[in-house]
């Protein structure tokens, strides 16, 4: 079933649109189901998890790191990932770069944006994210390459307000590039879940972060 799922995803999703299988809270069993129809890119919210996962399972997996990072844990995580997915505040991202330089490698990192009503606290606002690129604050980074803007809809039965929080992240990745048009590589727009993608690629995703009509439902 898992296989399957993974099949189908990758006939259905565009051109140019990648599949990132969140796996959180599943056995690596089922990933290794999953790797195993060909899926490579996998997500994972917690850090023990993603850190025991990476142990055992294949060394060409590309890990994303998805959950809101912790500051004491951003150590232990450099240098394991793909893309941190999930930098949602200047100081996650000093504290990055940081570790990044002392371990000596370059970490590719997407800013979370918080535009949904409810759901998470955690990220910036268009305004905030905007104005940090304004003022060019990016370039005190040494080891750490933005590489785009990662956000939720709200969690609606609302299409149209679901809608409108994906344009909101689009087009906040557009003006952020308006503001710094010498900003190379600031091209992934992850967004859109097991029921929101098809709207999510509608308003321009390029990376959708699917768990549950992959892999179930997750037991906590
Ligand atoms: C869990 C999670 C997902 C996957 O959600 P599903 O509804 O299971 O597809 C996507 N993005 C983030 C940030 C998540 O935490």
């Amino acid at each position: 079933m898992i296989a399957e799922e993974i099949k189908r995803l990758h006939s259905e999703l565009p051109e140019g649109v990648r599949l990132c299988a969140v796996s959180k809270f599943h056995p690596a069993e089922a990933i290794r189901q999953a790797y195993d129809a060909g899926q490579r890119i996998f997500g994972e919210s917690r850090v023990q998890e993603l850190l025991a996962k990476v142990d055992e399972l294949p060394s060409d997996i590309q890990w994303h790191f998805i959950g809101h990072l912790q500051t004491n844990k951003v150590k232990s995580l450099i240098g394991k990932t793909a893309l941190i997915e999930s930098v949602d505040s200047e100081r996650l991202l000093g504290l990055i770069d940081r570790e990044s330089e002392k371990a000596g490698v370059v970490t590719r990192v997407l800013m979370q944006l918080h535009v949904a009503k409810e759901e998470t606290k955690f990220g910036f606002s268009p305004e905030e994210l905007i104005a940090y690129f304004t003022e060019r604050r990016f370039e005190r980074l040494n080891a750490t390459h933005l590489c785009g803007v990662m956000g939720m809809a709200s969690n609606t039965d609302d299409t149209d307000r679901v809608r409108d929080d994906f344009r909101i992240i689009s087009e906040t990745r557009k003006r952020i590039l308006e503001a710094a048009p010498d900003l190379r590589g600031f091209d992934i727009v992850s967004m859109g879940m097991s029921g929101d993608w098809h709207i999510a690629v509608d308003e321009g995703s390029n990376l959708v972060r699917i768990g549950t009509a992959i892999f179930g439902e997750r037991q906590y």
